[in-house]
């Protein structure tokens, strides 16, 4: 059984850290009609000329909304790539502490593991890309600080058994990060409704993917009030700009037109889940929740290539361990994807 214990897992010179003060941080009762004379900015107004909320309260109050959790459980970052950096840096100490990913997996846990000189210990899925629960707590030690579960998974797009989830939970002494990048697409519920039951429960999100906002960068975790401060401590006071509040505002305010689009997008993945079993070089298609599908096929890099010859993209992840002749497919527009069938069946 775990014996979770927070305190414990935060680096030594984050504890007695004291973080900066910026301007807008120390005058808190803003008042729209105040003369601000406190941050040396520009005052001419242009709509970018003042320093952003550094606590973006109002895009984690419509967020809060949306997802049902309150506002202290966010932190927002500038993708989730920053979220993810510094939770490595709140926890984990260089040369000593280590991480563990589930390979095949998103290559960024292992880049910034490297970054930051963390160890990293690498689990691999099993056969249909389940977590091995017994082996990872079996390697896991009294320096493990942070388990990476990414979950839609990406590249493989299932996800993770939910029993199997829960046991990690209760039984990994460290923080368990569950990346749920691909969650708005999946039909399996967010891990966000029960982060009061687990206190080592750290979830990232992204207006990258589902959200359609790649280009504005804005990353997402969602974790105990407790966690949120101590990665507030350390974030940049101004890491997400003016210009992507207002557009993730923008956004999230109008809802329902990123449930449509994620509905359309569902019903093109269905389409293709349809046409692909037709294309001959194709051998398998692995079950996805997400919004992209991996599949098996003869020689992946004969068929990436050919596919880059008709003016076509798509993933080729046959390096990756489990993953042989594998290729990643992205849902696109419906006339993408005709293209995309168009072309497969040209080379077969
Ligand atoms: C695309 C993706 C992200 C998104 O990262 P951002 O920095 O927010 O754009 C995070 N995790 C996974 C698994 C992804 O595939």
């Amino acid at each position: 059984m775990g014996t979770f214990n927070l305190n414990s897992l935060v680096r030594d010179n984050i504890k007695t850290l004291k973080p900066y003060s910026s301007a807008r941080d120390e005058y808190k009762a803003i008042e729209t009609d105040m003369i601000f004379l406190d941050a040396n900015e520009n005052p001419y107004e242009n709509g970018v000329n003042r320093y952003p909320d550094p606590k973006q309260k109002d895009v984690k109050q419509v967020l809060a909304s949306i997802k049902k959790c309150n506002p202290n459980q966010i932190v927002l970052g500038n993708g989730s790539d920053e979220i993810l950096d510094l939770i490595f840096r709140a926890f984990c100490e260089p040369k000593e502490d280590n991480v563990i990913i589930l390979p095949p997996t998103y290559g960024m846990y292992k880049v910034l593991s490297d970054i930051n000189n963390i160890e990293t210990k690498e689990v691999l899925l099993s056969a249909n890309f389940q977590p091995n629960i017994n082996e990872i707590l079996n390697r896991a030690n009294a320096k493990s600080k942070i388990l990476f579960l990414c979950s839609p998974n990406n590249p493989t797009g299932n996800s993770f058994d939910a029993q199997s989830v829960e046991k990690l939970l209760k039984e990994f002494n460290g923080l368990i990060v569950i990346d749920e990048a691909y969650t708005d697409f999946s039909r399996e519920k967010s891990w966000l409704n029960r982060l009061e039951e687990f206190p080592n429960l750290v979830i990232t999100q992204t207006l990258s993917k589902a959200y359609g906002m790649a280009g504005i960068r804005l990353g997402i975790c969602y974790a105990s009030h407790t966690i949120v401060e101590i990665l507030n401590r350390i974030k940049p006071p101004y890491n997400v700009n003016e210009l992507t509040q207002q557009k993730a505002l923008e956004r999230l305010e109008n809802y329902e037109n990123v449930e449509r689009e994620i509905a359309k997008i569902n019903a093109n993945k269905k389409l293709l889940l349809d046409t692909l079993p037709n294309i001959s070089f194709i051998e398998k298609i692995y079950p996805s929740d997400a919004n992209f599908m991996l599949v098996k096929v003869d020689d992946a890099n004969l068929r990436y290539n050919q596919l880059i010859e008709k003016g076509i993209v798509i993933r080729n992840r046959t390096t990756q361990p489990l993953c042989e002749n594998c290729l990643r497919i992205t849902v696109g527009t419906e006339r993408e994807n005709l293209n995309l069938i168009n072309a497969f069946k040209e080379i077969a």
